[in-house]
């Protein structure tokens, strides 16, 4: 059997290792052929020395100029966005891993779906930006987009030989990330320390503070509809702490399906990576009797308003508000990192990007990247200002 030709964007983080790891694992079936990251030029080339792609793409200008002389010969160095969009529609390749994070990502996404390249994606912030530039990009060449965001890949899994018109919804379950039990006033007062600690996943930094605000589930109400064609009144949360139920689907005859496992990203990142095909693995399993307790309830709108938000943009598709939504998001969440703004700041930036936004009613490439870019601008200002929640509040509780 023919080795599987890999691409992996973002390689050097989170997502970009664990795919890594089952390449190791599973070299007989897989060839990594690209190999891509924004900056981290010492990671890459040990990735390179290990993998021996054809190429390499370091998007930071001045770290592929330092880089450029410690790369193993015979494999070429590329570098920019331009490089990133090169590296993803490297013709030898069979499959693009797409790992980068934040949007990002979306130019050198659309470059592999344009050239016909299937994507395992994990990427989720190009969805939410510029969902439908993604998936009419895919319907072009016929390319597939395969979800790695694990509540993605059990939707996508519970729908392995059904018919999609029998979805009645979808159950998107939520860990309810670290702060799932504090109230308002508590949140207020959380430390960019305590939301990189998420119970029960290790991911990025950017998608764990994403997750302990719930714009991440929020985020993933995007990936649902536009990967699986829904409504977003199809689209429900659940909260679910103990991560085992990734996400189910109920179909028009009540039936629920769901995916299980434990919270381990090497099992999606795998489905992605052989789907159709299931592939035996020596991963943890799951035992139930030890899981002991399945819990669910409702997610707190009030308390977590970046899932309000999301609700709120997902409807205005075919406009430039999602773009606003997550470029804002993005900006909220460095400056929250960097100890500019207080964790419940966070909505309050995007709520007012919001507001203050004149949406484009299309979609286009430079629309969304015209927004993307107002919306980065107004974020900083209002970060820099601490006009936040003097600008916001009116927008949140809307
Ligand atoms: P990390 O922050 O760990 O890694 C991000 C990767 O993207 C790094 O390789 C980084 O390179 C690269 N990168 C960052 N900015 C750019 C850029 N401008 N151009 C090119 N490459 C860039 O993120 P994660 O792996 O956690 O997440 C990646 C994506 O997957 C996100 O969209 C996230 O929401 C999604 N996701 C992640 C999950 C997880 O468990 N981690 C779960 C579900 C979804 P460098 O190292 O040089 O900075
Ligand atoms: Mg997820």
């Amino acid at each position: 059997m023919s080795r599987k030709r890999v691409v992996v964007l973002g390689s050097t983080g989170s997502i970009g290792v664990q795919t890594l790891d089952i390449v190791r694992q599973r070299r007989d079936r897989l060839q990594v052929v690209g190999l891509a990251c924004h900056r981290n030029g010492s990671a890459l080339r040990e990735q390179v020395r290990e993998f021996r792609p054809k190429a390499a793409c370091l998007v930071d200008p001045n770290a592929a100029a330092q880089t450029r002389n410690q790369m193993p010969s015979g494999v070429t160095l590329l570098a920019g966005e331009q490089g990133l969009s090169e590296i993803a529609a490297l013709p030898s390749a069979d499959l693009v891993v797409g790992a980068v994070s934040g949007v990002a990502g979306l130019q050198s996404l659309l470059a592999a779906l344009a050239a016909g390249k299937d994507v395992a994606l994990a990427n989720k912030e190009p969805m939410v930006a510029a969902g439908r530039l993604v998936t009419d990009a895919a319907a072009r060449t016929g390319a597939r987009l395969l979800p790695i965001d694990s509540e993605l890949s059990a939707i996508f899994q519970a729908l392995q030989g059904e018919d999609r018109r029998a979805i009645e919804r979808v159950l998107l379950t939520a860990s309810g990330g670290p702060f799932a039990k504090l109230d308002a006033a508590a949140l207020r007062e959380v430390t960019p320390e305590q939301a990189l600690a998420h119970p029960t996943w290790r991911m990025g930094n950017k998608v764990t503070v994403d997750s302990a605000t719930l714009a991440n589930k929020g985020f993933e109400v995007f990936e649902t509809k536009w990967l699986f064609g829904l409504d977003p009144s199809q689209i429900e949360v659940v909260v679910h702490h103990q991560s085992i139920i990734h996400s189910m689907v109920q179909f028009v005859d009540g039936s629920i399906i769901a995916q299980m496992g434990l919270p381990d990203m090497r099992l999606p990142i795998q489905y992605a990576l052989f789907w159709p095909e299931r592939v035996a693995n020596d991963l943890p399993r799951l035992e139930l009797a030890e899981a002991a307790t399945l819990t669910f309830g409702a997610p707190d709108f009030d308390r977590f308003p970046c899932l309000r938000l999301a609700y709120e943009t997902v409807r205005k598709e075919g406009t430039t508000y999602p773009a606003v939504l997550n470029a804002a998001n993005e900006v909220a969440v460095e400056a929250f990192l960097e100890g500019a703004i207080g964790f419940a700041d966070i909505p309050h930036v995007s709520a007012a990007a919001l507001e203050d936004h004149e949406p484009m009613s299309d979609e286009t490439l430079d629309n969304v990247l015209a927004a993307d870019a107002w919306a980065r601008e107004f974020a900083r200002r209002a970060v820099s200002h601490g006009a936040i929640r003097a600008g916001a509040e009116a927008g949140t509780s809307r």
